[in-house]
């Protein structure tokens, strides 16, 4: 994969945070892009094809996977999500970087495809807190926010495969954690050996 971005993954919980911290993230930063998914979940009320999630059927979903048109995908509560390939790719290839929402398999992946990709994990401050949230979102049938609350605890356990913590607790605090995250990888000197190229032969010739 040819990359000038720098590619992030963000893991959470169902009703971490991770959406709304990462819509954010986007208004405050430059050159930074999220991903959207093609998912085989039902539509929330209020969600748009084309903006949340492209939306398609499992067999949509099937013919987009035998043509290898997803650079990671995995099943997660009982639908499938997939993030597209050329998509990202054509992103970074044009010096944009690009946050990938996904579940920890999905990272896990990633990781292994794009060693150089930044993975953040974010929790909740306590499993009430998690739960209320995926209540008050209230967007999801009571079953289905059941289902979440049961797969939370095994995938909080996978914080531990990603090089980020953040702590959702006051949602500003974590914003700017997530802003200094990105801040610090974009004064990392190989990248700002790319930003400043011109100044830098200037400086040095
Ligand atoms: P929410 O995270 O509670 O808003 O629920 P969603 O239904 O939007 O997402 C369900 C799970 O699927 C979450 O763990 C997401 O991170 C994950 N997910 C979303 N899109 C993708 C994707 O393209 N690939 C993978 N692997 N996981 C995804
Ligand atoms: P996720 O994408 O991880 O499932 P969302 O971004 O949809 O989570 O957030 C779940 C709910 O919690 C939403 O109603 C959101 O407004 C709320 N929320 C997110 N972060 C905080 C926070 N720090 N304090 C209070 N409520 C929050
Ligand atoms: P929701 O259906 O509530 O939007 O998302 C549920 C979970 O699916 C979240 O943990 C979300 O991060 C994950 N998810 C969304 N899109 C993708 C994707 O493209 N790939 C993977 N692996 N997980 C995804």
């Amino acid at each position: 994969m040819s990359i000038r971005g720098t590619l992030y993954t963000v893991s959470a919980p169902s009703g971490a945070g991770k959406t709304s911290l990462v819509n954010a993230l986007l208004q405050q930063c430059a050159d930074l892009t999220v991903s959207i998914s093609h998912t085989t979940r039902p539509m929330r009320p209020g969600e748009v094809n084309g903006i949340n999630y492209h939306f398609v059927d499992e067999s949509e979903f099937t013919a987009m996977l035998e043509q290898k048109a997803f650079l990671e995908h995995a099943r997660v509560f009982n639908n499938y999500y997939g993030t597209s390939r050329d998509w990202v790719e054509q992103t970074l290839a044009s010096g944009q970087d690009v946050i990938l929402e996904i579940d920890w398999q999905g990272a896990k992946q990633i990781r292994g495809l794009v060693p150089e990709c930044v993975s953040i994990f974010i929790l909740p401050p306590s499993l009430e807190i998690l739960e209320q949230r995926l209540t008050g979102r209230g967007q999801d049938d009571p079953s289905v926010i059941q289902h979440r609350l049961a797969e939370a605890q095994l995938e909080m356990s996978h914080y531990v495969e990603a090089d980020y913590l953040v702590i959702n607790d006051e949602f500003d605090i974590a914003l700017s954690e997530l802003q200094a995250i990105v801040t610090s990888n974009r004064l990392r000197q190989e990248n700002q050996r790319q930003r400043n190229a011109n100044l830098l032969r200037d400086l040095l010739s």
